[in-house]
């Protein structure tokens, strides 16, 4: 079943249960400055979920374009390590508002997996929070699931919180065993297990209770419902593959990057490393870009400046030493633009915005991979493992090389960095610029207040009909 089947079968099949179709919301979170990129299905219903706003619906049914890279989920160095994460990835996810609770829930999810979706039902795992006796007697159940497959896990994995306080609850999660060959071979490996054998697909969460400042929990009066499934993970699992990466999702732009590189995907495990991390971060560059991101040297900016450098770097080893994530990037529009017109929109602009980053790392990476060459090299005439955190600071501030791009080669190369000093490099320099900052700012406003007076401007008090906007997330 392709991608984009599993996709409309998921919306057509809660629809078909009363779930009204909400499209995706952008990835940069309308009014939620907390929040770096949307980075689950909830995020557009956040208000919904507190109470304080109300729809026309009190199901809803959405497949969401998700970024989970800087900020609170990151899996940025996921990437190119394991077979499961993205940086872009698409979130399906049903929505109970106070109407369904847990039994349909998990009767609905066990239905689509097993009945629509047609996964064997003996290689699925279920895991509760270890207080939801309810939950684990709803399981017990259902018919199908074998004996011995539910499984009781700690607040880490399975209870839910918006924040500190607000609305939370206890979840419970879908895994399906992929095998030995899909992990890490030890002998404890089971459920819970941070390799890819045990793969986690689908979290239905149960909105329960209102946490107070004091950690006291009350009952929700109307408890609600909220989950979420990756799509290129069930792709994958459905299309008999062990990563996502071989998914029909990502077939167009692989096929792509072998193009251009004249590699086989499959032949070399170093490319392959390479051609999965390109894949994932031209997705989303697309989305991201498409989205209304640009890349600069903060806050969304950053992540996705960090994003498109990655990519970069990785295409020269695959031999790509001229511009080409454009090209890239345009398989993702006319792979994904389909089910997601933004895309289109966006054509020459994301075209552009690429060209340019690219261009401009370009200026620099050569000089700069130089460098840490013989950085390295330094290193292992002395047998040392450690790349000075000052070194690779200068490599950030003056030849504009994010950290994880250094990390990457670092890891490559079996070598670690010094990251305090990285950090304490960072903070030296922040200090410096701040005071030089502050000392030009304060001649430039005295320039300026003398210049106006000098003028004859008289000023104006306007806060209490205007304020000013905060343009950029530190
Ligand atoms: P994992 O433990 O594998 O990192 P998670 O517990 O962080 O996943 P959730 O926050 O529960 O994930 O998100 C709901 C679902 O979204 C997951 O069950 C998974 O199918 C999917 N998902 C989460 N993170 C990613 C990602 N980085 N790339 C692709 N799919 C993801
Ligand atoms: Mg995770
Ligand atoms: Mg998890
Ligand atoms: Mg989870």
């Amino acid at each position: 079943m392709k991608g984009s089947e599993i996709r409309s079968k998921f919306l057509r099949f809660f629809e078909g249960k009363g779930h009204t179709v909400v499209d995706s919301s952008p990835l940069v979170p309308k009014d939620d400055p907390t929040l770096l990129f949307t980075n689950a299905g909830m995020v557009q219903f956040k208000m919904v979920f507190m109470g304080e706003d109300k729809r026309p619906y009190s199901k809803a049914v959405t497949s969401q374009r998700c970024v989970r890279a800087g900020g609170k989920h990151n899996d940025l160095e996921n990437v190119g390590y394991t077979a499961r994460h993205h940086t872009f990835f698409e979130m399906l996810g049903n929505f109970s508002f106070g109407d369904y609770f847990k039994e349909d829930a998990i009767r609905y999810a066990w239905q689509f997996l097993t009945r629509e979706l047609g996964l064997p039902p003996e290689k699925l795992w279920v895991s509760v929070f270890e207080d939801d006796d309810e939950a684990f007697d709803l399981w017990e159940k259902v018919e199908g699931l074998p004996k011995g497959r539910i499984v009781r896990m700690g607040e880490k994995d399975n209870f839910w919180a918006m924040g500190d306080t607000g609305p939370c609850g206890p979840c419970s999660e879908i895994h399906i065993d992929q095998g030995v060959e899909a992990g890490c071979g030890r002998s404890d490996c089971a459920l819970g297990c941070d390799c890819d054998r045990f793969l986690e697909l689908w979290n239905l969460v149960f909105m329960q209770f209102n946490r107070a400042e004091d950690g006291s929990m009350t009952p929700l009066p109307k408890p609600s419902i909220d989950t979420g499934m990756g799509l290129e993970r069930v792709a994958a699992v459905l299309q008999g593959k062990l990563t996502n990466y071989d998914s029909d999702l990502f077939a167009p732009i692989i096929a792509k990057l072998e193009q251009l590189s004249g590699k086989r995907y499959k032949e070399h495990n170093g490319d392959d490393t390479a051609m999965r991390v390109i894949a994932d971060h031209a997705r989303a560059t697309a989305f991201l870009v498409a989205d209304g991101v640009l890349p600069s040297n903060e806050g969304r900016g950053y992540v996705l400046r960090r994003i498109m450098r990655r990519a970069v770097r990785y295409g020269r080893n695959l031999g790509l030493t001229t511009n080409f994530l454009e090209q890239v990037v345009e398989t993702v529009v006319v792979s994904m633009g389909a089910a997601y017109p933004v895309l289109e929109g966006a054509t020459s602009l994301l075209a552009k915005v690429v060209r340019n980053e690219e261009e401009r790392f370009r200026e620099t990476l050569e000089h700069g991979l130089q460098l840490l060459e013989e950085e390295i090299a330094k290193l292992e005439s002395a047998s040392a493992r450690i790349l000075p955190g000052a070194f690779v600071f200068k490599l950030y501030d003056t030849y504009g090389f994010p950290y994880d791009i250094v990390r990457d080669i670092a890891n490559e190369r079996r070598l670690v960095i010094d990251e305090a000093g990285y950090q304490a490099a960072m903070t030296g320099q922040r200090r410096q610029s701040r005071s030089s900052r502050k000392d030009e700012g304060l001649r430039l406003r005295e320039d300026g207040i003398k210049s106006l007076i000098e003028a004859g401007v008289a000023t104006t008090f306007v806060g209490y009909d205007c304020l000013e906007i905060e343009s950029e997330i530190k």
